[in-house]
């Protein structure tokens, strides 16, 4: 069987090369940070990296980096079983405990990654008789939760209020309602207008739910998401997240929000019940990361001003760039090939970025998308918008 079978994948294979949509992983031997090596042929270069979603440059922080050799000394390495067993330790209580300090929210329920937290969400509260409507720019996990839920599905255009009361209007034949969203929508930077979609949920009897996984740690003054810029803290039903971007840059994820939805996803959500639990030291870090950024608004800080510098320097420039109200910024180049070869050239300039094209996003709609993090120094930002300049100018992008 396998021989038939191995032609089949070596054609498949085959079709995404050709199509250009080959996928191959740069090797890099160094910390995440805003500075990083990346391996080549016969060595390793310095690039500067505006393509990691680690917003509050946490991902190589000293303190985190304490706290998880300190949890890991005292509480050991993994906990070899999933939580309801034997796999809960009081740090993972006191981490879910922080996470809805943080949100403002009832409870939280832990998991080894926001797929899976939005994997298992659907499936547990919602059957035949009850609707999802969802944006259609949500990240593929939560497509894939709606996937294994079976109640009705309704989608709407990205952002478009007028589509999701539309959708709503459609859905009062189903019993219980949750709209689904991003909070920020990774390939614009766009946030998901929450303030109308809330009023069109009270409007129409709606629950809501928000993904702050690119939100959580950058959107709002102080870093705490979209319910922070909406001033809805405290409002919504329920609220999924990660701790591998802003929030560290390990792994985990979190659904955090009303009392019984929380208790209900532990006693039936599938990840949760049948996968491992989070080891305690990332945990341990977890817990830190919540007091670095409750104590003080320094990173968030940066990283907003770090974020307006280099566009506001960008639309200087004469780029066209995605209006964002995150740390996403998306260069518009129109052009799949040259999408490529900018990028190409950007890293023979050691600006590490990656440039995006249909269908990663719209045909038509090829962009490099940058990703600012309170790590960056001036200096760094300086050197990647001069690098874009450059480059610009010899692909004919600039004048
Ligand atoms: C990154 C991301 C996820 C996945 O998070 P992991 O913890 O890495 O699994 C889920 N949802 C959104 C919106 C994301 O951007």
């Amino acid at each position: 069987m396998y021989t038939k079978f191995q032609q089949h994948l070596q054609s498949e294979l085959q079709q995404i090369e050709s199509a250009g949509l080959y996928k191959r992983e740069r090797i890099i031997v160094s910390p995440q940070t805003s500075g990083i090596q990346v391996a080549t042929a016969d060595n390793a270069t310095d690039v500067i990296n505006f393509c990691a979603n680690n917003y509050l440059g946490l991902a190589d922080n000293p303190e985190l980096i304490a706290a998880a050799k300190d949890c890991m000394d005292r509480r050991g390495y993994g906990m070899a079983s999933v939580r309801f067993i034997c796999g809960t330790q009081d740090t993972h209580k006191q981490l879910e405990r922080a996470i809805s300090e943080f949100f403002g929210t009832e409870d939280t329920i832990l998991y080894a990654s926001c797929f899976d937290a939005n994997g298992g969400l659907f499936e547990p509260l919602l059957t035949a008789d009850d609707a999802i409507i969802s944006d259609a720019l949500n990240h593929a996990s939560i497509i894939d939760g709606v996937r294994l839920c079976k109640a009705v599905r309704y989608r709407y255009a990205n952002g478009d209020m007028q589509d999701l009361e539309k959708q709503l209007q459609a859905a009062q034949a189903q019993r219980y309602r949750i709209i689904a969203t991003d909070g920020v929508f990774s390939m614009d930077g766009n946030v998901c207008p929450l303030d109308k979609i809330y009023e069109l949920a009270q409007q129409y009897d709606a629950m809501v739910m928000v993904d702050e996984s690119h939100s959580a740690g950058v959107v709002g003054r102080t870093g705490h998401g979209v319910t922070e810029r909406y001033n809805l803290r405290g409002k919504i039903e329920i609220i999924t997240g990660t701790l591998g971007k802003a929030f560290g840059g390990s792994v985990g994820g979190f659904t955090t929000g009303k009392q019984e939805i929380i208790d209900l996803l532990r006693q039936r959500s599938r990840p949760y019940l049948f996968s491992n639990s989070l080891p305690p030291m990332i945990a341990a870090a977890g817990i830190k990361t919540l007091e670095i950024l409750t104590r003080s608004n320094e990173l968030q800080d940066r990283l907003h001003a770090n974020t307006e510098y280099f566009i506001s320097r960008m639309k200087a420039a004469g780029f066209d760039i995605k209006p964002t109200e995150s740390a996403i910024c998306a260069v518009m180049l129109y052009d799949a090939k040259l999408s490529q070869d900018f990028a190409a050239a950007l890293q023979q300039e050691g600006i590490y970025v990656t440039g995006f094209y249909y269908p990663v996003v719209p045909k038509d709609q090829a962009r490099i998308r940058v990703q600012v993090s309170a790590a960056h120094s001036h200096e760094q930002l300086d050197r990647g918008v001069e690098a874009f300049i450059k480059v610009g100018k010899a692909l004919g992008v600039l004048k």
